[in-house]
C-alpha cells in the first residue's frame, strides 16, 4: 500500500528529550514513558522501540489493549503499568504477565484479590489516591477500610506504587491547588506508613509537574508530552526558561514530522470559488496544489482557509474547506511546483518550520489532541 501521507519519528530527538528530563530529575527516579493514545499519535510499536533504545524500561498505558501492545513490542522485558481501564475478565492474564495496574476503588481491589488468590500469584498494584483531580482514586474517608483490606490482602498483592495525578500542574497559577494536592498525598502516605503499608515506588509527577514542581518527582515520573518534545503549555516553558542555558534554550525536540506530496495542480481565475460552498473566492488568478490529506487523516476541518503547509520551502495557505481526503493550498508565489513534490504539514522544510503548536493554536486544539487524532494507519517511519 502507498499511503497519502507519512509520519517520520526521530529517535535522536527522543534521546535528547530523555537526556534533558534525566538532567532535571537526577540519576535515581525511574522514567515511565507514557504511551497512551497510541503514544500520543506517534505509534506504540515505534515508540517502544525508540524509548528502549534511549534506555527507558518502564511504560504507562491508559488501557489493557495498549499494555498488551507494549508487551508485544518490548525487547527489554519492560515494566508496564495501566493507568486506567481494564475489564475484570482480564485480571488473570494481566497478573500472570506481571503487568501492574492502578487500583482506585474497592471494587477493583476486591476483584484483584479474588483473582490473585485463585491463581496463586500476587498482583502488582498501584494504589491511586484522590487528592484533588476528582476523577479516580481513594478518598481520605476511605482510608480505614483501605488499610484493612490491604493488610488482609498482604499475600496477594505487591504494593508496587502509591500515586496520584495533579489537576493543573501545567500552570503556575494553579500553585495553591497543586500544593494542596501534594500535602493531601503526604497525609495519606503517612497514614499508610503508620499502618505499615509501604510501597515500592511513590510517584505523582506528569511532565508539567516534573518540570515546574520538582518536589513532585519522588521515585518515578510519568512522562508523556515532554518525551515527545512539547512543553505541556507555553507557561511551563516560560517558567523554565530562566534556568535554561543560553546555548540550549529549547532542550525539548519534536519527534514527529508529517509529510505528503502534491497530488495535482490547478489554475483558478479571479472570482472563482474554491472547494465546497463559497467559503473562499479567488481575489486574483491563482495557482493551487491539491494535497491528499483531509480531516479523515487528522487534518482538522477547522484549518479550512487558515492552515498552512510547506511546499518548495514556502508557507502555503489552505484555501477553501478541508475535505475528508484533500486540501487545496495556494502556491501562487512558489515557482516550479510539480505533482509529486513534498508537502510538509508538520515539521521543517528548508529553513521554515510548522510546529504542532502553531498548527494546533489555529484549531484551538492542544498539542495532545492534535497528535492523538493522527490515525493509526498512517505509516510511521523511525528516523535514527
Ligand atoms: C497522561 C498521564 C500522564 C502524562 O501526562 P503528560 O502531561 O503527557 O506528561 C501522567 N500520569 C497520568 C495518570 C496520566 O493520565
Amino acid at each position: 500500500m502507498i499511503a497519502t501521507s507519512f509520519l517520520e519519528i526521530s529517535a535522536k530527538a527522543y534521546r535528547q528529550n530523555i537526556r534533558y528530563i534525566r538532567s532535571e530529575i537526577g540519576p535515581k527516579p525511574t522514567i515511565s514513558a507514557v504511551v497512551k493514545g497510541n503514544a500520543y499519535g506517534h505509534g506504540i510499536a515505534e515508540m517502544v522501540h525508540i524509548a528502549e533504545g534511549a534506555g527507558v524500561r518502564h511504560f504507562s498505558t491508559f488501557s489493557s489493549d495498549e499494555a498488551w501492545l507494549v508487551k508485544k513490542h518490548s525487547n527489554k522485558n519492560a515494566e508496564i503499568m495501566i493507568l486506567g481501564m481494564l475489564y475484570h475478565e482480564e485480571l488473570e492474564a494481566l497478573i500472570q504477565s506481571e503487568i501492574s495496574f492502578y487500583v482506585f476503588d474497592f471494587e477493583r481491589l476486591e476483584k484483584t484479590v479474588e483473582v490473585s488468590k485463585k491463581i496463586g500469584k500476587a498482583a502488582k498494584i498501584h494504589i491511586e489516591l484522590e487528592t484533588g483531580f476528582h476523577r479516580t482514586g481513594f478518598e481520605w474517608e476511605d482510608r480505614e477500610r483501605l488499610v484493612e483490606m490491604l493488610q488482609a490482602a498482604k499475600d496477594h498483592v505487591i504494593l508496587e506504587g502509591l500515586c496520584t495525578h495533579y489537576a493543573g500542574a501545567e500552570s503556575v497559577s494553579n500553585f495553591v491547588r497543586v500544593k494542596n494536592q501534594i500535602s493531601a498525598y503526604y497525609d495519606f502516605k503517612n497514614y499508610l506508613s503508620e499502618h505499615y503499608l509501604f510501597f515500592n515506588r511513590y510517584h505523582t509527577a506528569c511532565s508539567a509537574a516534573t518540570l515546574i514542581f520538582p518536589e513532585t518527582i519522588m521515585d518515578m515520573v510519568r512522562i508523556g508530552i515532554a518525551g515527545y518534545g512539547f512543553w505541556p503549555t507555553k507557561e511551563t516553558y516560560f517558567a523554565k526558561l530562566k534556568d535554561l542555558e543560553n546555548a540550549n534554550k529549547n532542550p525539548l525536540k519534536r519527534l514527529i514530522t508529517w509529510k505528503s506530496t502534491v497530488m495535482s495542480l490547478k489554475k483558478v481565475a479571479m472570482g472563482q470559488f474554491i472547494g465546497y460552498g463559497n467559503s473562499y473566492m479567488a481575489l486574483q488568478d491563482m495557482r493551487l496544489a491539491i494535497v491528499p490529506v483531509g480531516y479523515g487523516h487528522g487534518y482538522s476541518r477547522l484549518l479550512s482557509n487558515s492552515g498552512q503547509v510547506l511546499i518548495g520551502g514556502q508557507f502555503c495557505q489552505v484555501v477553501g474547506t478541508v475535505t475528508m481526503n484533500a486540501i487545496a493550498v495556494d502556491i501562487s508565489k512558489v515557482k516550479g511546483v510539480k505533482a509529486g513534490d513534498e508537502v510538509v504539514m508538520i515539521g521543517k522544510q528548508g529553513k521554515k518550520e510548522i510546529t504542532v503548536a502553531s498548527f494546533s493554536e489555529s484549531t484551538q486544539q492542544v498539542n495532545y489532541e492534535m497528535l492523538t487524532r493522527l490515525p493509526k494507519d498512517i505509516p510511521r517511519k523511525i528516523i535514527s
